[in-house]
């Protein structure tokens, strides 16, 4: 007789949350917060994947998203493929199409003024709901309060960013200094005198270790009494009113469900019958050794040029803008290499640290805006993610806002923009 094959666990839970990057952590937490039992489950250990990254400010001047470029010039600059602040795949763009083009629509000046208001009711949020989970974790040494820069190399892009900061102040409470180039020289004597100035956003926040602040916020979760599964969820089921999330060795089983599987999401929301516009804008990192007269104070953004520098535990990681490709496609080192390359004309970088450069996908809505809320068509699934470039900044608050629905609260945020029911 053929053995019989081993009968699974099922472990019953109040809520689950899928994913444990730095949006499913933070939804963990509060919601343990607010005293639900709660089980969080990932493959891996909490913030591995785009929470680990990424590089780790938490941006407040984000008031605005990403919109693409609309004008000749830009759109003739961006055509070749060879700049750093965005790439594409011919391929990705083609199996992306919809929502590619969608986003295009949606970067027009008269609607991106509108997705602007509504994301900066997000955005405004984001320190202080950072500050309170920063304060129940004891994270405090993993963040400087002390602002980033966009450096500048032209006039003409400095003085657009002037009157951008100015617009972004009086209608965000954004805050930020001009430095001129004296002013830059002395905040940071190691970039060279082709920058010629900086705009420095005062009340954003800067994170020595991005992965290290999601890993201090899910053991906070558990000393809140949650708990963390680490296994991969092949499938998902809602059996009896109840969700289950079926791994190889066991089951797990909870009234309610929430899908903070950030870029993995389109994959859950095909299988449980969800056609919704989420697209992928990869991005590399590195980290180098301090170059000659090196040291970095703050991050900075290469404005016109689009990488980021910033001084992390690791070494001074540049991140690279987006690559327009599908989520699993082999990693491209050029526009890395391209970043790094500029990078060194401005500042002086030591050697590479690590073996191969790092990737991820930020998970982007073909309207620039996060989906928050209930699930459409299924009863006691939440949907959190496609959170776009903002993630790392935005978990915090999206954890409040999913934990006060859950509990039929008023959100501190008009959820309406935001809802999934909007596509
Ligand atoms: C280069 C770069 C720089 C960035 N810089 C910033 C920045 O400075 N500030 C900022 O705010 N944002 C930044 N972002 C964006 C930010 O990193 C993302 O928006 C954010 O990390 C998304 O978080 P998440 O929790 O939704 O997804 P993730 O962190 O990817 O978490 C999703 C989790 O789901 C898990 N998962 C998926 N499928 C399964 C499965 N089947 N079973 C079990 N687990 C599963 C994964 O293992 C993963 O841990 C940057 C992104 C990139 C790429």
């Amino acid at each position: 007789m053929a053995p019989r094959p081993a009968a699974k666990r099922i472990n019953v839970y109040e809520t689950m949350v899928l994913g444990a990057g730095m949006v499913g952590v933070s939804i963990a937490h509060h919601l343990a917060e607010s005293g639900r039992s709660v089980v969080l489950v990932d493959r891996r250990e909490p913030g591995r994947e785009t929470s680990f990254g990424n590089a780790g400010l938490i941006q407040r001047e984000a008031v605005q998203p990403h919109p693409f470029p609309r004008d000749f010039a830009s759109m003739a600059r961006v055509l070749p493929n060879r700049q750093i602040d965005i790439r594409y795949r011919m391929r990705a763009m083609l199996s992306n199409a919809e929502p590619l083009l969608d986003y295009w629509r949606n970067s027009a000046p008269d609607r991106l003024d509108r997705i602007t208001d509504e994301y900066a009711s997000l955005i405004v949020h984001c320190t202080s709901e950072h500050a309170h989970m920063m304060d129940v974790a004891g994270a405090q040494d993993l963040v400087r309060k002390d602002g980033w820069l966009d450096v500048f190399r032209s006039e003409d892009a400095f003085d657009e960013h002037k009157q951008l900061a100015a617009d972004f102040a009086r209608r965000f409470g954004v805050e930020y200094e001009l430095l001129d180039r004296a002013a830059l020289a002395r905040v940071e004597p190691g970039l060279s005198e082709q920058v010629i100035g900086a705009v420095h956003w005062t009340n954003s926040w800067s994170v020595v270790d991005p992965g290290a602040l999601v890993q201090a916020y899910a053991a906070s979760f558990e000393r809140l009494g949650g708990e963390i599964r680490q296994t991969e969820v092949t499938d998902i089921e809602q059996v009896s009113g109840n969700w289950r999330l079926i791994t190889h060795d066991q089951t797990i089983e909870a009234e309610n469900l929430v899908l903070a599987t950030g870029p993995w999401s389109k994959r859950w929301l095909r299988a449980l019958g969800y056609r919704m516009p989420l697209f992928f804008m990869r991005g590399y990192h590195m980290h180098y050794a301090p170059g000659g007269r090196g040291t970095l104070n703050h991050a900075f953004m290469d404005h016109e040029k689009g990488y980021l520098l910033s001084p992390k535990r690791a070494g001074l990681r540049l991140t690279t803008g987006a690559e327009l490709n599908t989520l699993d496609a082999t990693p491209r080192s050029s526009q890395l290499d391209a970043a790094e390359a500029e990078a060194r004309t401005i500042f002086p970088l030591g050697e590479r640290r690590d073996p191969q450069p790092w990737k991820g996908a930020r998970p982007c809505m073909s309207d620039m805006k996060p989906v928050i809320g209930p699930a459409p068509q299924h009863d006691k699934l939440w949907f959190a993610f496609g959170h776009g470039h903002q993630g790392f900044t935005l978990g915090p608050i999206t954890g409040r806002v999913v934990t006060q629905m859950m509990s039929q609260q008023t959100p501190s945020v008009d959820m309406r923009p935001f809802r999934a029911d909007r596509f």
